[in-house]
């Protein structure tokens, strides 16, 4: 039996609806813990303030340098990181990051399990990084970055779900998790 909580990482490019499959999975199955990340992006307009722990770049680099990230990244010029999780009971962790942040936690942790939610078409990926009011700029950059995002994910050897329906995807991944931990 694994007594160390499995590290679940949750990846894929913006606009897959990622962080909606997320919120819905922890809701649905209250054995897994939701690691909340700090940012030095800022707050999107309507963006809940509870979605990261938003810090100035001074108090991110001051917690680099004090060792509190399991992992972080510089994502389009802002950094991201996840504070090295407490104890979480029996409870196992997901961590919603990008494919960078999710090789550093797999080169630590390789009982780690690595899911890349995929969109069900470009158009569709497009649509819902315009409605969460991304700068129009940022969204062209973000689609590119998909593809880089898509190949790293493929050589890690992710699980790879297209988010065609939340309730879908949502039990997907809890298979995948299922069967993960009786495999380690
Ligand atoms: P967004 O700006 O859209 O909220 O996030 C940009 C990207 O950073 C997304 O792919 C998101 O999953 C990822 N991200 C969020 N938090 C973290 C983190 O703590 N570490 C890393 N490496 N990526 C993160």
């Amino acid at each position: 039996m694994q007594s160390k909580p499995l590290v679940v990482v949750v990846s894929g490019p913006g606009g897959v609806g990622k962080s909606t499959v997320v919120k819905r999975l922890i809701a649905k199955y209250p054995q897994l813990w939701l690691s909340r990340s700090w940012t030095t992006r800022q707050q999107r307009p309507g963006e809940s303030s509870e979605a990261y722990n938003f810090v100035t770049e001074a108090e991110f680099l001051k917690h680099v340098a004090e060792g509190g990230f399991l992992e972080y990244t510089n994502f389009l010029g802002n950094y991201y990181g996840s504070p090295t999780p407490k104890a979480t009971g029996d409870q196992d962790i997901v961590l919603e990051i990008e494919v960078d942040g999710a090789r550093q936690v797999l080169d630590s942790d390789p009982k780690a399990l690595l899911i890349f939610l995929e969109a069900p078409s470009i158009e569709e990926q497009t649509k819902r990084l315009n409605d969460r009011g991304d700068d129009p700029d940022k969204i062209q950059q973000r689609l590119i970055k998909s593809a880089e995002e898509a190949n790293a994910g493929r050589e890690l050897g992710a699980t790879i779900i297209v988010n065609n329906d939340i309730e879908e995807t949502t039990d997907q991944m809890w298979s995948t998790i299922q069967a993960h931990k009786s495999s380690i």
